[in-house]
């Protein structure tokens, strides 16, 4: 498999002198099912939001399908999905209409808009909310929308930043479903950040661990728990712990 997302000696600091990234080399192939750890304020979300343009990079480079981002940032937007926690969504606008209105803004006809807001809401089951106003949803309904929202157009590769967060547990296996549904009968690049590793350790097949900015381990699941736990029976969630506390000692 081709690599898709190529990372290279990427930085970014903050305006408050916050190194979140510091020279990250990464590489993302074609179809993968990729998971990036890390403990909070490791530089996750950093690295989701310049990968997806919504943030500037300081120094270093990277590509998604060979597409450079400084010439052609509205073509990478094409490419891409993102549903992140801070997903802007406008609370007093009715679910249907901010799904038609996302596929409008990516070019999608009236008609095209309609019959795939009705896809979404079939698929992310929330039909039943199609009335409700995006600000009184309940918080898995709510990341379910953000979700959506970031397939108008089909992207080929989703980015989700902790996608989970506040699904009770039935709403989180249909979640997980659609998300492999879409990774191996349409090949989409799933680029996945959660704090729960037992989804991790059960959905990917490449991970990255980033501790303060920088990428400790980059390659498949069953190798970091062989390099941690030299055996690949053992839970994620005990070799990342293990390796995490190998750091700050
Ligand atoms: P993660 O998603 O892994 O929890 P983040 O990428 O959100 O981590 O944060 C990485 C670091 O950057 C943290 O130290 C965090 O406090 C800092 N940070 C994040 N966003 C901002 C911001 N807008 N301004 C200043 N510092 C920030
Ligand atoms: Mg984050």
């Amino acid at each position: 498999m081709e690599a898709e997302i190529v990372v290279s000696n990427l930085t970014k600091c903050y305006s408050n002198g916050t190194e979140a990234l510091r020279g990250i080399n990464l590489e993302v192939k074609k179809g993968a099912f990729f998971t990036l750890l890390g403990p909070n304020g490791a530089g996750k979300s950093t690295l989701i939001k310049v990968l997806t343009t919504l943030l500037e990079k300081d120094a270093g480079l990277f590509s998604i399908d060979g597409i450079n981002p400084e010439h052609e940032k509205s073509k990478i937007q094409r490419y891409i999905g993102v549903a992140s926690q801070d997903n802007e969504i406008d609370p007093g606008e009715k679910v249907e209409n901010l799904l038609t209105f996302q596929s409008r803004l990516f070019g999608l006809s009236t008609a095209d808009a309609k019959s795939r807001t009705e896809e979404l809401m079939d698929t992310f089951q929330l039909s039943e909310q199609r009335k409700k106003k995006a600000g009184i949803l309940s918080g898995g309904n709510k990341r379910r929308l953000h979700c959506a929202l970031a397939l108008v157009h089909r992207p080929q590769v989703l980015f989700l930043d902790e996608p989970t967060v506040g699904m009770d547990p039935q709403a989180r296996a249909n979640f997980w479903e659609i998300i492999n549904l879409l990774n191996q009968k349409e090949y989409t690049t799933i680029f996945l950040t959660t704090q729960y590793l037992d989804e991790a350790d059960k959905h990917a097949n490449a991970m990255a661990l980033i501790l303060d900015g920088k990428i400790e381990y980059d390659g498949t699941i069953s190798g970091f728990k062989n390099l941690v736990s030299q055996s690949d029976s053992t839970s994620l969630d005990d070799s990342y712990l293990k390796f995490i506390q190998s750091f700050s000692k």
